[in-house]
């Protein structure tokens, strides 16, 4: 009988879902096999000391519980000493009981016996379980064993709830860690679910897709989007998402996958897809995480620049000075003594050495541009006097006309070697990209805060598009590819000249009809000086 009771009881306890189901349960066994009229189910507080009523039934009437500090009465001694108690007659044993009614509070209900027994884990108690009749000499010590069984099973019960609830407050843990990561993550991240439709983005997916939230519709599939109204970066991701998300439904992952945003500047993305499963392995949607490599694609297509400009370039000097060397070596071998002819040779070289160290200097200067590392060190020049010393040692070989009108004493705290390397390109590049015969000028205007210099040629010239990109490492305009170059000189002139808290940028009335590339320095130092350059690009 026991035994059948504390079976029943298992199943009954262990369905319930909270306190309360299980107060309902442990009633429900309790009035089977002895008086339940009134009966208790509290818990038992230990770090404020105080008894918690679950639930009370009276009569067949159901009581919310309330709480109370541990006092005199049969339940706290119960749970004071961890032994059941039975009190044949209530009357004789203790005090009249005054039940915590919350609709009739305050009213005295006399029960003339009962049997209270504590729910105990190991040595530890939980609560106790009574129950009362308001007939003297209604139990006995069985009926002790039997609730102390009930008691047992609510045990239980009452563990399990409590791991529940514990993992329940874990979930929402995990839950709120896993939303601060996705919140703080730089790559931006999508979850699909089992439709493909998007369940969840975070604060740099929505940045990329440049969405408001208002303009994606949350657990919609991407074709059921209003995708013509995304902005374009958006719709291009979106067209490369279709089918990750329809290989995710399938149950395959991507990793490493690339796409290259075409509409605007250049852009592009690095994406990997993970399947999700459920546990018996069924996909169940995924999760799609991208990353910009924008940058990253950047330098490695300048390194891959610098290896290509550094290997054409230079091969051409190694030749002619390998070429030179060998000959000095076999006039010397040969008995020449003639000393114009001797010098000529080692004059060669020495001039294809410098040509390969000046090459080197301008790797070497785009690398530390693009690191951030160029430092100015900024000292009267005059710039007047520099700019006719460039296009002096210009003029032997540029077979067109150089005119300068510059002032003299045009003075200000530039560092020199890098204004003269500004000059230098502006005024190679002029020659470079108009006829021979024609005329190149530079010329020099300055007011109280500024200088300005301008470098005009009757050149190739060149179109709106592409006056709006010159300064880009790397562009070269389609008509200059005809000749040599790597399009890093804008783009290092541009960084000197800021660097100094200038400005460059060209005019053109377009193709054939010349261009003039125009820089301004401040009279009056205004920027830090030594300080590196910034990386523009
Ligand atoms: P590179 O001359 O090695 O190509 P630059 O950075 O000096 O590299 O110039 C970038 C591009 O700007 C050139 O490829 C050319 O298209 C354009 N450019 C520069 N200077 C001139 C000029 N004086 N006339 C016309 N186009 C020019």
């Amino acid at each position: 009988m026991r035994l059948e009771l504390v079976s029943r009881l298992g199943s009954l306890a262990a369905g319930a879902r909270n306190l309360g189901e299980l107060f309902r349960a442990l009633h429900e066994e309790t009035e089977r096999v002895m008086d339940a009229t009134v009966f208790l189910f509290a818990l038992y507080d230990e770090a404020s000391e105080t008894v918690q009523v679950v639930r009370q039934m009276d009569r067949g009437v159901e009581h919310s519980g309330g709480s109370f500090p541990l006092g005199k009465g049969f339940t706290s001694e119960v749970i004071r000493t961890g032994a059941p108690r039975l009190v044949r007659r209530w009357s004789a044993e203790g005090p009249p009981v005054r039940l915590l009614y919350g609709t009739e509070a305050g009213d005295l209900v006399t029960p003339q016996s009962g049997v209270v027994v504590p729910i105990l884990s190991g040595d530890r108690v939980l609560g106790v379980l009574s129950a009362q009749s308001y007939r003297p000499e209604a139990y006995e010590e069985a009926d002790l064993l039997s609730l102390s069984a009930i008691a047992a099973q609510a045990g239980i019960t009452i563990q399990r709830l409590r791991v529940t609830e514990q993992m329940a407050v874990e979930h929402e843990r995990h839950a709120s860690e896993l939303e601060a990561v996705l919140a703080t993550m730089n790559d931006a991240l999508l979850i699909v679910d089992a439709r493909g439709a998007i369940v969840r983005l975070n604060r740099a997916a929505r940045e990329l897709l440049c969405l408001d939230s208002a303009s994606l519709v949350f657990g919609q599939p991407l074709e059921q989007q209003r995708l013509e109204r995304w902005p374009v970066t958006a719709r291009e991701i979106a067209a490369a998402l279709v089918p990750v998300i329809d290989a995710l439904r399938s149950g395959a992952s991507h990793a490493g996958m690339e796409i290259e945003l075409g509409s605007g500047q250049l852009r592009v993305l690095s994406l990997g897809a993970s399947v999700l499963r459920s546990p018996k392995g069924v996909p169940q949607g995924g999760v799609i995480v991208f990353r910009d490599i924008t940058g990253q694609r950047e330098l490695e297509r300048l390194r891959e620049d610098i290896f290509a400009m550094a290997w054409h370039d230079m091969k051409t000097p190694i030749t002619v000075i390998r070429g030179h060397a060998e000959l000095l070596l076999r006039r010397l071998s040969c008995g020449e003594r003639d000393p114009k002819v001797l010098e000529s040779d080692a004059a060669l070289i020495v001039e294809h050495t410098d040509h390969l160290s000046k090459l080197l200097t301008t790797l070497f200067d785009i690398s530390s541009l693009e690191a951030g590392l160029l430092s100015i060190s900024p000292r009267p020049t005059d710039l007047g006097a520099l700019t006719r010393d460039v296009t002096r040692g210009m003029r032997a070989t540029a077979r067109r006309n150089i005119e300068v009108l510059a002032h003299q004493g045009v003075v200000g705290r530039w560092d020199e070697q890098r204004i003269r390397q500004v000059l230098t390109n502006l005024l190679s590049n002029a020659l470079k990209y108009s006829p021979e015969g024609s005329t190149v000028t530079v010329s020099l205007t300055a007011d109280e805060r500024s200088v300005t210099v301008r470098v005009s040629d009757e050149g190739i010239g060149l179109d709106d598009i592409e006056l709006a990109q010159l300064f880009r490492r790397g562009y070269r305009a389609e008509p200059a590819r005809k000749l040599a170059g790597a399009g890093l000189g804008l783009y290092f002139c541009n960084g000197i000249v800021t660097a100094h808290g200038g400005r460059m940028w060209a005019e053109s009335f377009g193709h054939g009809r010349g261009s003039t590339f125009c820089f301004t320095l401040p009279l009056r130092e205004e920027h830090g000086a030594d300080r590196p350059v910034e990386d523009r690009a």
